[in-house]
């Protein structure tokens, strides 16, 4: 879809005049080369996920020219990156980095501050630089997806040994992702944890590894993450400290087999004695990887097709004996929460955990393991077997059909493996869509020690009064959940500054160290001024924050 530009085109970032910006594009353009410094100066174009637009979120819940950029830049090194850097400082122009632009639901590719030049590291940085079949790691550049790594692992003849952990869709950057603390369904779902070292363009454009990258001649960048001294990665995730060039990753070792298996559960209070089961079977690792128990009205809307095949109104929530007629009628049953679960190695190794996992699961009333073998091979579950082993996919993507123009933005707070906390950010997260009239699409996703609700919230993107509703919801969700002591642990550009408002022990002494961390770092505040909610000093205390 075009979108028609409404404001001036290009979106100049503030304080820049007309005649500065075009100085500052004519040498950005002597500095890499014309080519690969595009104006956006056009009509916005809103794609999919394959073809998405590196220019704007296209599934974005504020008016289209909001969080807009005025020109992209495509990188091929490094030092280009470094180049790119030290020109934002010579002009004062916020630069936005993304590795492929695919953080829907947290922003697409779209950057904080209206009119800063999308820094696009995917196009041209994509190589894989290492693979190793004995360490079992790998090193890549940004513009590496999932899908890409996957493939080449095949083409080396390395499938039968090493497994790539994806999310629910393959189609982003490992390094994106990872910065971005995102998560995936193996055992090596949490994609933070299993980086092995970076290579950061900083604000002043110098270049730094970390970890054992710092030791000239080193050989074990991707096999030891912390080297020597302050263990410095964490301040290149969830920020805007640096530009990632390059991140080692571990690999899991294929485990010697793997299988699936599906359990639902009838009554929506069921959740709290579940949550209970989980909690030792997941820390014990007896339950593997990060699952999800999803809720019924998700299992129905990834089957595709539009709410309005089950419930003609096009406003309100589709009722519950609706939601569950469509459930009985599909293959996995009637149900309130399934739970998606993979066990891990030989067959006599699974037989035992998945006798454990059965014995505990039957103790709920009217619990059932379902018999997924005559499932068809387009069913949901064969998605999520393909991604707890390692394979990515995209049908994930169904559930945004839910609504005409499908677009999403998630809440995602933290809590711990507890029943009463499932009941009590269940109970809130309910309220809130219903006094909104939004479906509620809850996923519950255990990690080791705690666990994330996922809440996607599907809203049709051209209308102003549903992305106000959605918007409106979530606001309302995140200061509930803080209230009650639920933080989220990842967020969309819109609510940076709230969450981070959110974060406020001892009057808000973690934010005064990160705009410490930043002016020292960036001290022109030319990078990603915004992103979760640091703010560099010439833009703070301006009514920037939202
Ligand atoms: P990018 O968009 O490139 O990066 C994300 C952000 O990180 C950027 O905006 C930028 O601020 C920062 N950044 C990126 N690269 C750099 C860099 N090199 N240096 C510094 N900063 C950088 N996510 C999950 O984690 N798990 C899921 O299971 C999951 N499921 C999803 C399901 C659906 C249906 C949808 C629509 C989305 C889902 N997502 C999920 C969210 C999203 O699709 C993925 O996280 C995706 O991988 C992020 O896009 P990307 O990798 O292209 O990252």
């Amino acid at each position: 879809t075009a979108i028609p530009r409404r404001r001036e085109v290009p979106a100049l970032p503030q304080g820049v005049t007309a005649e500065a910006f075009q100085t500052a594009i004519a040498d950005l353009r002597t500095l890499l080369g014309a080519e690969h410094v595009e104006v956006v100066d056009k009509a916005l174009q809103d794609g999919w996920y394959m073809e998405h637009p590196n220019t704007h979120d296209m599934m974005t819940i504020l008016d289209d020219e909001e969080f807009v950029a005025s020109a992209v830049v495509y990188p091929g090194s490094t030092e280009d990156v470094q180049a790119v850097v030290r020109w934002a400082n010579k002009h004062l122009v916020p630069i936005f980095p993304i590795s492929m632009g695919r953080n829907l639901g947290y922003g697409g590719a779209a950057p904080r501050v209206r009119g800063s030049v999308v820094v696009d590291l995917g196009r041209r940085m994509r190589q894989i630089l290492d693979i190793s079949g004995d360490d079992f790691t790998c090193l890549v550049e940004p513009g590496v997806s999932f899908y890409a790594l996957h493939d080449e692992i095949q083409a080396r003849g390395l499938g039968d040994q090493l497994w790539v952990d994806v999310p629910d869709l393959g189609g982003g950057s490992i390094i994106g992702n990872t910065v971005d603390r995102g998560v995936g369904y193996t055992p090596y779902g949490d994609h933070w944890a299993t980086h092995s070292g970076l290579e950061v363009v900083l604000p002043t454009g110098e270049v730094v590894r970390t970890g054992m990258g710092a030791l000239p001649g080193n050989n074990t960048w991707q096999a030891f993450p912390y080297g020597f001294g302050p263990f410095s990665d964490g301040i290149f995730s969830q920020s805007n400290f640096g530009i990632v060039t390059k991140m080692g990753m571990t690999l899991m070792p294929n485990p010697g087999g793997h299988e699936s298996f599906l359990y639902t559960f009838q009554k929506e209070e069921d959740l709290a004695q579940l949550i209970e089961i989980i909690r030792p079977l997941r820390i014990r690792n007896i339950l593997e990887n990060v699952a999800q128990l999803r809720h019924v009205t998700q299992s129905v809307a990834v089957r595709g097709l539009p709410r309005t095949n089950f419930y003609e109104p096009i406003d309100g929530l589709v009722p519950e004996d609706i939601i569950h007629e469509a459930a009985a009628k599909s293959p996995t049953g009637d149900h309130t929460w399934a739970y998606y679960g993979t066990t891990y190695g030989p067959p006599e190794v699974r037989a035992l955990k998945l006798a454990a996992v059965d014995a505990a699961f039957l103790k709920i009333p009217g619990a059932r393991k379902v018999d997924t073998s005559t499932f068809p091979a387009d069913e949901y579950f064969w998605s999520r077997d393909r991604i707890a082993s390692g394979t990515p996919d995209l049908h994930e993507l169904r559930w945004c059909q839910w609504v005409p123009n499908g677009s999403h933005i998630a809440f995602s707070p933290v809590s711990p493996i507890r029943g009463a906390d499932a009941t009590a950010l269940y109970a809130l997260a309910k309220q809130r869509h219903a006094e909104h009239g939004i479906d509620f699409f809850p996923a519950f996703c255990v990690g080791l020690r705690e666990m994330h609700l996922i809440v996607e919230i599907v809203f049709d993107r051209t209308s102003a009064q549903k992305k106000a509703a959605a918007l409106a919801c979530l606001r309302d969700m995140v200061d509930d959940a803080a209230k009650l002591g639920y933080g989220e642990y990842r967020t969309h550009l819109v609510l940076m500054d709230q969450v981070a408002g959110t974060y406020s022990w001892n009057d808000g002494a973690l934010m005064k160290m990160h705009e410490t961390l930043k002016d020292a770092l960036d001290p022109n505040g030319i990078l990603a001024p915004g992103r979760c909610g640091i703010w560099p000093k010439r833009y703070r205390g301006r009514g920037w924050e939202m």
